[in-house]
């Protein structure tokens, strides 16, 4: 074949074939359109998913008269001017191709008018070519009509979905802007029905509410301004679940950055990594995450649809999120059995009612956005689990008020649970979570200390598995070593164990490595691809805990009772399951209709 220069026509539909991959990426260029012209009020209203029609209109600044036909052009851009204006990008857009793009495969009314003129412009194009203009009374801001979207691509048309999918993903947009910018008004319908309706005061609780629904939206807890980072231009601000809410998936992790919302999958996974051990396994924290950094930090001219984002200190940020999140959840993390949301303001009620206008129930679910539940292979290995939680000096004093109070044993019940009595009325601690707790904490900040002592043995032990065992066993003897626990492989399916870590002397070599070969999986399956030392600490702290059913005397319980009050996470067990519920006096009177 010939080579040739493609028509500039099918060239432009390549283009936007990037650019405009479904009916929410069009949403998605023309709100950000809106902000970037400073707009305080959106409206935006689609029908049949926004195939036959998206229209979004704002109170921006508008574009000039004689600007409007150049708008559409391709490359065509009010926001960059020069090459260093692309090292640092203030604005959503700066490429200059969505209304191009969207223009090619649609029908397009753009009706605007500029700040600084009397007299507004409509102009309407099909498939990218101007077919009328006329100039016209129109108050100042623009509205775009995407008619007939891909009406000439019928490839495209083809793969569209349901109106009703089409729909979730733009609610999954528009719905995560409402949250990022409250100060703006933003109304969504849907096929004549109001879908999402915020007041723009600039109150993010109200906007939380609104797109959450009451309970979620309430439960949410503000990340405080403790957590800014001092030394670094890095600015994390928000909103995180506490421990008890979470989600099958990890689509309710929701990330900013310098006002654009992104996927980025290892700060997903610093979100994620920051209720290390605080949520039950498979379970993904629901999070808003907003960071701030100097443009020139940050690179985002990285994909088209410029939902990527590099960092030039990538590590920094991973950093700044997870310590902003962790320390939020920590300080915050109460006693499963007393916490209650709390009494919904004024406002909220106002907006508990702006709320329940939605036709979804007020749960209903974000959509899902990250299609993988598993972080890609190619994802570079982040920091030692270990490392996850903040070193207590860094825990605001709220946390230590969130720690366990001192508490008197009572006594013991049905050989599982302390009964124990505190300021606040009656604890119960389940002894066998608790015991995790202590012995998982006691392992790990001697792994941060980077001072696991270990004791040699008199004389080496000698153990045997069952095949199958044994090869599962060897790839875990290096992880092993550096818990202090020197293992070496014996001929066959036999092992010499030489020493073991000091916090676990007292364990039988041979029933903690039965128990680690059946039981550990060198395939994390877990959210958090954990490491592997950090696997092994959980089971074998599982395995050497108290058990359910064994009798405690008075002291071992007041033992166990003073270790779990010096846990950072007295509150929970390693897998995330609660070590202790607290019954309140006034919940103990109310029982008793005093
Ligand atoms: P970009 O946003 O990358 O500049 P677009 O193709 O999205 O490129 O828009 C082209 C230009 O049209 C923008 O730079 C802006 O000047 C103008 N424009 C687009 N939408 C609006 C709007 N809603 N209000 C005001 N100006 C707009
Ligand atoms: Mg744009």
């Amino acid at each position: 074949m010939t080579i040739r220069l493609l028509p500039e026509d099918v060239a432009a539909r390549i283009a936007a074939g990037e650019v405009v991959e479904r009916p929410a990426s069009v949403v998605k260029e023309l709100v950000e359109n809106s902000l970037d012209a400073g707009a305080t009020r959106l409206e935006i209203e689609t029908r049949t998913g926004g195939q036959s029609l998206i229209r979004v209109r704002d109170n921006g600044q508008g574009i000039p008269q004689a600007e409007v036909t150049l708008a559409f052009r391709r490359h065509a851009t009010s926001k960059l001017e020069t090459a260093q204006d692309l090292e640092r990008i203030r604005t959503l857009g700066f490429r200059g191709e969505a209304l191009a793009s969207i223009a090619s495969v649609s029908r397009v009314t753009c009706t605007t008018r500029y700040t600084e003129e009397s007299v507004g412009t409509r102009l309407r194009l099909e498939g990218g070519k101007v077919v009328s203009r006329q100039s016209l009374g129109w108050p100042q801001g623009t509205e775009l009509r995407i008619e007939d979207l891909f009406y000439n691509v019928p490839a495209r048309r083809k793969f569209l979905r349901a109106a009703r999918t089409e729909r979730k993903h733009i609610d999954a947009f528009i719905t995560r802007y409402a949250i990022a910018y409250p100060q703006i008004a933003f109304s969504v319908m849907h096929d004549g029905r109001q879908m999402l309706l915020t007041a723009g005061r600039g109150d993010v609780r109200e906007a939380l509410l609104a797109v959450y629904g009451t309970d979620l939206g309430n439960s949410l807890l503000e990340i405080p301004a403790v957590f800014a980072e001092p030394e670094l231009p890095i600015q994390v601000r928000g909103y995180v679940g506490p421990t008890t809410v979470h989600r099958a998936n990890r689509g309710y992790i929701t990330l900013f950055v310098n006002g654009r919302w992104i996927q980025d999958l290892r700060l997903t996974y610093a979100v994620i990594q920051a209720y290390h051990t605080l949520l039950p396994v498979k379970r993904y924290p629901v999070a808003f995450v907003i960071i701030t950094l100097p443009p020139e930090e940050v690179d985002v001219n990285v994909h088209p649809a410029k939902t990527e984002v590099r960092f030039h200190n990538g590590d920094d940020v991973f950093r700044a999120v997870q310590r902003a999140v962790r320390g939020t959840v920590i300080a915050e993390a109460p006693a499963a059995a007393t916490w209650q949301a709390p009494p919904p303001t004024a406002q909220q009620v106002v907006h508990q009612r702006l709320a329940a206008l939605r036709p979804a129930s007020p749960q209903a679910p974000l959509p899902e956005i990250a299609p993988a539940d598993r972080p890609r292979p190619s994802q570079p290995h982040t920091a030692p689990a270990f490392e996850a939680a903040p070193p207590s000096e860094s825990v605001p004093p709220q946390a230590r008020a969130r720690r366990l109070p001192p508490l008197r044993v009572v006594g013991q019940v049905s050989t599982m649970f302390i009964v124990a009595e505190g300021p606040d009325g009656l604890y119960l601690i389940d002894q066998h979570a608790a015991h995790e707790r202590i012995l998982y904490e006691q392992m790990v900040s001697a792994w941060r200390q980077g001072d696991i002592p270990s004791q040699a043995l008199l004389e080496p032990v000698v153990v045997t598995l069952p095949a199958d065992d044994a090869a599962r066993l060897e790839p875990l003897l290096p992880a092993l070593q550096t818990l202090g626990m020197l293992v070496e492989p014996f001929g066959g399916a036999s092992f010499l164990v030489r020493s073991l870590p000091a916090h676990w002397r007292d364990a039988d070599p041979q029933m903690l490595l039965a128990d680690l070969a059946a039981n550990t999986e060198t395939q994390a399956p877990s959210p958090v691809r954990l490491e592997l030392e950090e696997m092994i600490v959980r089971r074998i702290c599982k395995r050497l805990a108290v058990k359910g059913g064994q009798v405690l005397s008075r002291e071992e319980m007041d033992r166990l009772v003073r270790d779990l009050e010096q846990t950072e996470n007295p509150r929970t067990c390693p897998h995330g399951r609660p070590t202790i519920i607290q019954i309140s006096l006034e919940q103990l009177a109310h029982q008793f209709g005093r």
